[in-house]
């Protein structure tokens, strides 16, 4: 049979089988599969040459029983519904696993944003942000950058909301430039998240992270700052990395400023000099110690799971494994670092801009990265503890933690 890779689909498998674990009732699996509330809406845009373009824009809330809905916009060609009801309802599971007082959200607009001009770009954020005004704010929703999206276009969308409410209100988005109050170290926060938890799950297995092998697929804002922060902080030997393009392998080690220099002349991470071009499959089935998806959904699948050879997989990428090859690597013995908790960092570090926000005090980047680490590293345990008292996978024990906490929440306000 074929797998099914439609994200929402997935995302409800999932939630599934923590729910028959967890004995959750019939009613609250009714009400915790589903997103509470969803805005489909279309933003005109006045293009350069003139001529008005219609794009296609969704807000959900996938759940906010435990505090304002928090998720990034994304602006993509291939946008669904569905991609964007999945993130939302992995952005509730992320929040209460790492247990900060958020729910979940996420955005999308149907664009390429590659064919627009900045201008462009900055009418289609403003428009977006008149769509939803009404719907977020610090008590409601709170949104931030993801794919294509960036601090710039968190800054447009902050200035048209506090335009139309007539206040200052920076906590209303995260991930803004730091001269409008965005928090040190938000940038590099998802791949600092995600060494941390590496560095706990190394420590289970008795690996020594100084000189353990890595590769990295993806070499954007998570992959970048992965292979350079765990090479120059926790001494990874980083052996492969990619991009949508293809990857580069040396068994002694990629330097990190080599490749992103060569990426910055010549767009591809391909023919950098030093290494040895490799297929992103092959990435994927390399003999290493860590394998670290953080491009895109869907890479690990029944296919290929069964040719991975590294003793743990730091999903810093958003569903990267399918529900077929996660059994099959845990099958292997592989310890899976699952996305939500794994990537959890950016949230975290966002939900850290909204208290500086809130009393308009900012702390310099050891100090975001200490309290990140605290958070971080108390939900990898709590995590793994689960696991090991309820003998499950450890995508299985996060979603435990995680949807217990929102049930609690659901449960005390009376809902269901
Ligand atoms: P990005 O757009 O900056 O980088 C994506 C990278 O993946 C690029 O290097 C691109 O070339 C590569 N890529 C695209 N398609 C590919 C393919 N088919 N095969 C191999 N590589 C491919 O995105 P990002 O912000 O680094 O996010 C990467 C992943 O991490 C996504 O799944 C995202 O949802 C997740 N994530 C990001 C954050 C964050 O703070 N940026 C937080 C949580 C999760």
């Amino acid at each position: 049979m074929k797998e099914n890779l439609n994200p929402f689909a997935i995302a409800q498998a999932q939630f599934d089988e923590a729910a028959e674990v967890l004995q959750l009732d019939h009613d609250m699996r009714a009400f915790l599969r589903e997103p509470m509330r969803e805005f489909h809406f279309t933003i005109p845009v006045r293009m350069d040459d003139g001529t008005t373009r219609t794009f296609q824009g969704f807000r959900v809330q996938y759940n906010d029983a435990r505090g304002p809905a928090k998720g990034g916009i994304r602006f993509h060609p291939d946008e669904t519904i569905d991609t964007v009801r999945a993130l939302a309802a992995w952005m509730t599971w992320k929040t209460a696993v790492s247990d900060i007082p958020l729910g979940g959200g996420k955005g999308g607009v149907i664009c390429n944003p590659r064919e627009m001009s900045q201008e462009e770009l900055e009418r289609l954020s403003r428009g977006y942000m008149r769509n939803i005004a009404r719907y977020v704010g610090l008590t409601q929703d709170v949104p931030a950058p993801d794919v294509n999206t960036n601090p710039r276009i968190m800054a447009w969308m902050l200035d048209e909301y506090e335009t139309i409410n007539g206040k200052r209100e920076p906590g209303v988005i995260t991930g803004k430039p730091l001269e409008l109050g965005g928090s040190a170290g938000r940038t590099p926060a998802t791949a600092m998240g995600g060494l941390f938890t590496i560095r706990e799950a190394a420590k289970l297995k008795g690996m020594n992270l100084n000189g353990a092998t890595a590769a990295i697929q993806g070499f954007g804002n998570v992959g970048s700052f992965t292979h350079s922060l765990g090479q120059k902080q926790f001494g990874l030997k980083i052996v492969a990395i990619s991009d949508e393009f293809g990857g580069i392998y040396n068994a002694n080690g990629i330097d990190f400023d080599v490749a992103a220099a060569h990426q910055r002349q010549t767009g591809k991470l391909m023919n950098c000099p030093g290494t040895e071009n490799i297929t992103n499959q092959e990435l994927l089935e390399l003999e290493v110690d860590i394998l670290i998806p953080a491009a895109i959904e869907n890479q690990l699948t029944s296919q290929n799971a069964g040719n991975v050879k590294a003793k743990i997989v730091a999903e810093l990428a958003n569903g990267p494994t399918t529900p077929e090859a996660d059994n099959i690597l845990n099958d292997k013995g592989i310890y899976i670092i699952p996305d939500f908790l794994c990537n959890a960092g950016g949230v975290i570090v966002s939900y850290f801009e909204m208290v500086q926000n809130g009393y308009q005090y900012y702390w310099d980047e050891a100090m975001v990265h200490e309290r990140l680490d605290k958070k971080i590293t108390t939900a990898f345990h709590a995590v793994n503890q689960m696991s090991e008292a309820k003998q499950v996978d450890t995508r299985v024990a996060a979603y435990l933690v995680a949807v217990n906490r929102v049930a609690e929440a659901v449960r005390l306000r009376g809902w269901v």
